[in-house]
């Protein structure tokens, strides 16, 4: 690449990601704009932080998102505590949703701060109870699940060991809850924030938008560079999530594109509606490859395997699994694909289309 086409690559990158000296490690806050600040917090998976957010309110701040509960992110969170802007105390917890990223150290942050807490209902009680089935052995509805979708009986303890795996980071949730719900509006300080509820990617999901000083804490609805987990699991084997996200994207297109977008995990940026339509056609191109390999009839599984071969890999297979339910279900919904029953109980989904 020569000189000239290097530099206006980077001139677009920067207009795409204006915040370009943001936090270098875990345990500084960055200033974004007056009275909102950013912070990471690392993730011991592939995808390896999470953004967490300081929101100035009144005589303090307000926290939004937590990471996850572990030894590590207490003392992470112990620094940043201890350098707050002007050494003002906080003075709420909000989190986006209840996805252990993002719930798992709320629980120790509340109870540490003895302050309120304020999440959606359903992502609260979600994680309330995927905390305490965290220690419980696979459940039945599970392993029929997973065996219906084409995973063998060898395969079931390792399917269950990456759920456990994830679920000794998520603390015990607060046990009070101060209920966001879609249309309110959030006074925090001196900003007013739109809540914006949606679902696909979690069922509740909470994005926060303030038109006066064009900001939109995206939570994990809108992320750059990489789409936001879109599954079908075992407690819910008829949900329809890819259906219910592809919906929600269309919320967001009133939200002006020159907004600076503040997501839950990479970098802050701007370009709402060039990023809509990314995501909108990246799950476009999956539901086509995903017809073209129903071509010959095949378990959930198998499809996945060759959809999302890297996750399968890598130890992500319920996520590669569920992603690929999601878009198998919407197959099915636009009558490109059907599902049948094999002589082992198996769900085998095949093309239908032309
Ligand atoms: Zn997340």
């Amino acid at each position: 690449m020569n000189a000239r086409a290097a530099s206006g690559k980077d001139m677009a990158q920067q207009e795409i990601y204006p915040i370009v000296d943001g936090p270098v490690s875990a345990g500084i806050w960055s200033r974004i704009v007056d009275g909102v600040y950013w912070a990471r917090i690392p993730l011991p998976f592939r995808l390896d932080h999470v953004n967490v957010w300081l929101l100035e309110d009144g005589e303090g701040w307000a926290i939004v998102d937590c990471g996850i509960d572990s030894a590590e992110v207490r003392a992470i969170w112990a620094q940043l505590l201890a350098s707050l802007p002007g050494e003002r105390p906080i003075t709420r917890i909000i989190v986006t949703h209840g996805h252990t990223d993002h719930i798992g150290c709320a629980g120790h942050l509340v109870s540490t701060l003895g302050v309120p807490f304020h999440a959606p209902l359903i992502e609260w009680l979600s994680a309330r109870l995927r905390h305490a089935a965290s220690l419980t052995t696979l459940p039945d509805a599970t392993a029929s699940f997973l065996l219906r979708h084409g995973c063998d009986e060898t395969m079931l303890q390792a399917f269950d060991d990456e759920r456990l795996r994830v679920s000794q980071y998520l603390g015990a949730p607060p046990a009070e809850l101060r209920r966001i719900s879609n249309g309110d509006r959030l006074q925090v300080g001196g900003r007013s924030w739109a809540v914006i509820v949606a679902g696909g990617h979690a069922d509740e999901h909470v994005s926060l938008y303030c038109e006066a000083d064009g900001l939109l804490l995206a939570g994990d609805q809108i992320l750059p560079r990489i789409s936001p987990v879109v599954a079908v699991f075992a407690h819910e084997p008829d949900a329809s999530p890819l259906g219910k996200y592809l919906i929600s994207l269309d919320q967001f297109l009133s939200i002006p594109e020159g907004v600076l977008v503040l997501p839950g995990h990479g970098l802050p940026f701007r370009g709402l509606h060039a990023r809509i339509a990314a995501l909108r056609q990246h799950h476009v191109d999956r539901l086509d490859q995903l017809e073209t390999v129903l071509a010959e009839p095949k378990t959930a599984f198998e499809a996945g395997s060759i959809l999302f071969s890297r996750a399968f890999e890598g130890g992500h297979r319920r996520l590669a699994l569920g992603e690929t339910l999601a878009h198998l279900h919407v197959l099915v919904q636009q009558g490109r694909a059907s599902v049948r029953t094999d002589q082992q109980g198996r769900q085998i989904f095949y093309r239908t289309g032309g």
